[in-house]
């Protein structure tokens, strides 16, 4: 049978029960990334979905987001850049606020980060109700981006993130996802 490398960086992720609040299960990637053969592992998964692909610019969302996504852009030979929270970028930036379960946030981008017509993979961790990637999908937008794809390693079916971000046109790829 062959080798089923979704399933082995599956078991690889940790569940944290009620981190960082009572009733969230924090699936905790820091096991995946530390074990070498892992790392790379899922490293090479993402590279080999995006090395014959059309791209310019891997976007990486803050922070676990620039682990994953700035050691593909190196693979692929492309640039990186930041979509960092509210306040951390020196220059001039684009922003975008979102909901979260309480209250709101603000990622930001900076203006100069990439073109008109660049071909862009916008990369994080764990896709959970859609909040985050459609934040940084719109400020790619708002710079005139192409994001071709999002990618995450995690995907959880059940708060519907992923129909969301599908729903509104951008192809999302995750390597495994928790009920
Ligand atoms: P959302 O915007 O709701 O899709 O949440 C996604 C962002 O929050 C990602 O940057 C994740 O790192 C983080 N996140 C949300 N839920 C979890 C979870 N259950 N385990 C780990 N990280 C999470």
């Amino acid at each position: 049978t062959s080798f089923d490398y979704a399933a082995h960086l599956k078991s690889a992720i940790r569940t944290v029960p009620d981190w960082p609040q009572p009733g969230v299960m924090f699936r905790d990637i820091t096991p995946l990334l530390q074990t070498p053969r892992t790392f790379r592992l899922l490293i090479d998964v993402f590279v080999h979905r995006y090395m014959d692909a059309d791209v310019d610019l891997i976007a990486g969302l803050d922070a676990r987001g620039f682990i994953i996504g700035s050691v593909l852009a190196y693979e692929l030979n492309l640039g990186f850049v930041p979509i960092r929270k509210k306040g951390k970028l020196p220059f001039t930036t684009v922003a975008e606020e979102y909901e979260l379960e309480y209250g709101n946030a603000t990622v930001e981008m900076h203006t100069d980060a990439c073109r008109a017509g660049d071909r862009v993979v916008l990369v994080d961790d764990l896709v959970a109700t859609g909040g985050t990637m459609m934040a940084g999908y719109k400020l790619l937008q708002k710079l005139g981006a192409e994001v071709v794809e999002a990618a995450a390693i995690i995907e959880l079916p059940e708060l519907k993130g992923g129909e969301l971000i599908r729903t509104a046109g951008l192809p999302l790829y995750t390597v495994c996802s928790f009920d």
